[in-house]
């Protein structure tokens, strides 16, 4: 007969005590450990809007929308958790990671068998776009620039874009105007896209240097 080894022993005796190491999933709910990475959770409150989650996802499950109207434009962002690989990697590197409230988070929910995939995608998150005052090009989310300036706080004289936003939110002023005339020196205080802004420093009304 052959007898149990010390080490497998004390294992057993262990597991009469503390009981055993399987769970009884799924016939029980599981709650997974801290640092485990559940489905990516987004947050309206948290996130700006900055895009650095798209930027940076390895299997493209972020989709990023810029919609454009004519008084209006938005960025929306959805995650599509059939494409995601629970890498984590949108929360590590999101703008707002260390905030209060985050932009995204991995969070521990890992159930998400379906029979249609159309339902794996989060909440759509929405926000306003910034744009050119001259050639609508998007600049970036207007909360990410409001972000931007908490961020720098007196630094953000050294901007002029930073500066027309704080006298759009704070000073009610509306720098949304069309130009009749471009190239003119008077409206580089304007929000302007940085080729809008380089032609204004660097070119004349008839457009020379
Ligand atoms: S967890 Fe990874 S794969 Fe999933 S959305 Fe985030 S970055 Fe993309
Ligand atoms: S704040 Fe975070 S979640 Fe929101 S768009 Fe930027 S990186 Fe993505």
């Amino acid at each position: 007969m052959k007898y149990p080894k010390l080490r497998e022993l004390k294992e057993a005796i262990k597991a009469l005590i503390k009981g055993p190491y399987t769970t009884k999933y799924p016939f029980e709910p599981y709650t997974p450990p801290e640092v485990f990475r559940g489905k990516p959770q987004p947050s309206q409150e948290g996130c700006i809007g900055c895009g650095a989650c798209a930027e940076v996802c390895p299997a493209e499950a972020i989709e990023l929308k810029d919609i454009k109207s004519v008084n209006s434009a938005e960025r929306v962002l959805v995650w599509h958790y059939d494409e995601c690989i629970f890498c984590g990697q949108c929360a590590r590197n999101c703008t707002t990671r260390n905030e209060k409230i985050p932009g995204v988070i991995m969070s521990q929910e890992f159930d998400l068998s379906t029979v249609d995939r159309k339902t794996l995608v989060s909440q759509e998150i929405k926000k306003e776009l910034v744009m050119c005052s001259n050639c609508d090009t998007i600049i970036s989310t207007k909360e990410h620039l409001l972000w931007v300036i908490k961020k720098l706080g007196a630094k953000v004289y050294g901007n002029i874009n930073l500066v027309s936003i704080i006298s759009e939110e704070f000073l009610s002023f509306s720098g949304k105007l069309k130009f009749k005339q471009f190239n003119q020196r008077e409206n580089m205080f304007e929000l302007l896209c940085p080729k809008c802004r380089r032609n204004i420093l660097l070119f004349d009304e008839y457009g020379k240097i």
